[in-house]
């Protein structure tokens, strides 16, 4: 706000300072631009600034800080040849260039670590192309990837920590299909509480959706690949056909999450030699699985957990479906119950290169 000439007065918790007062009083201030929600200045301060005798009270307010941030630069900056770009953790190095970033009309915008900038701050820089970026700050504050991802849009993959597991010790891949849905939070924080991973196909076409979700899963630390766009058995397409439905999919993890998946899991396990070598020529590899409780079916919690434990060994790669209420019951008992017999539940990529493989391209894998 610094950048329209007027100087910056704070509010705490939610109120006006007497020193804040005083000034706008003294000062005889017209017009004030309040930043952020009631939650930063409340709607009564906001009523005390009309009863110092300020004709105009605006309020730019975002769902956060950094939106807040974007919102004032798509507000009051169009056309600015530069942009200033700080860490929203705190605020010192935003405050500090606020002063340079008025001289030049040039918008502040606030970014955080592993986390991909707003988008109403990406759109600001799309539209106006600034030839000048001046980042407040170290590495530490505003690291260079989410610089790149401010400038060019494209995602920053979640935070994650590489899992921790014996690759000797004993291991099965629990792998999800045909979502993200509503039930896959469920799976997630019961993979959370009984410190396991898995892997979960997505149909292409629901990503969008469910960004947040697909986001969640790789920083949990599980693995997402794709399940074609929409559910197409791949052998009745052409190359070209099955091509577009592996690349669209893959676009699309790629855009809410920043991962690029190396493998996918054809529709109904259809696989074709045209499916194999489309796979082979994008690089990608063919999971399909050992262990079919066929929860979709069944949709019965009980009879999912009987049929997994009665056929579950060491390497298996078992396919639920994150569609149905039942299979997020299902799992609350058969996580823990692997978990006790001393399976590590792992993603289907750790479990297929434990042994110091690679999974190759073209290639259909079913089991360790
Ligand atoms: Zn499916």
């Amino acid at each position: 706000m610094s950048a329209l000439g007027f100087p910056v007065l704070f509010a705490q918790n939610g109120k006006l300072p007497d020193v804040t007062s005083a000034f706008i009083r003294d000062h005889h201030i017209a017009k004030v631009l309040i930043a952020g929600g009631t939650a930063a200045v409340s709607a009564a301060a906001e009523k005390s600034l009309k009863a110092l005798g300020v004709g105009t009270v605006r309020r730019s307010a975002g769902g956060d800080r950094y939106e807040t941030a974007a919102l004032i630069a798509n507000t009051y900056f169009t056309g600015a040849k530069g942009i200033f770009v700080a860490t929203g953790t705190n605020f010192p190095d935003a405050l500090t260039g606020s002063v340079m970033a008025a001289k030049n009309h040039a918008p502040i915008l606030l970014v955080q670590a592993d986390v991909t900038p707003d988008k109403a701050a990406i759109a600001f820089v799309k539209k106006n192309a600034p030839a000048c970026v001046t980042v407040l700050g170290g590495v530490g504050a505003v690291p260079d990837n989410i610089v790149d991802s401010l400038l060019t849009g494209k995602p920053v993959p979640p935070k994650t920590t590489p899992a921790k597991f014996d690759p000797k010790g004993p291991m099965v891949a629990l792998t999800f299909d045909d979502g993200p849905s509503k039930y896959t939070p469920r799976i997630l924080n019961t993979l959370k509480q009984n410190d396991g991973r898995a892997t979960f196909f997505v149909v292409g076409s629901r990503v969008s959706s469910y960004a947040q979700t697909v986001r969640d899963v790789i920083a949990q630390g599980s693995e997402v690949m794709g399940h074609s766009w929409d559910h197409r058995d791949l052998t009745t397409l052409s190359a070209s056909g099955i091509r577009s439905e592996l690349q669209k999919t893959n676009d699309a993890i790629h855009s809410a999450a920043g991962v690029r998946p190396a493998a996918f899991r054809p529709p109904y396990g259809s696989v074709s030699t045209t499916v194999k070598s489309v796979a082979k020529s994008m690089g990608l590899s063919l999971i399909t699985w050992s262990v079919d409780p066929q929860d979709w079916e069944s949709q019965n919690a009980n009879t999912t957990y009987n049929r997994i434990m009665s056929h579950v060994k060491n390497g298996s790669i078992i396919i639920c479906h994150d569609m149905y209420g039942s299979t997020a019951a299902a799992m609350e008992r058969v996580i823990p119950e692997l978990r006790r017999r001393d399976y590590q539940l792992v993603t289907v990529t750790e479990l297929l290169t434990a042994s110091g493989g690679a999974m190759q391209p073209g290639v259909v894998y079913s089991q360790k």
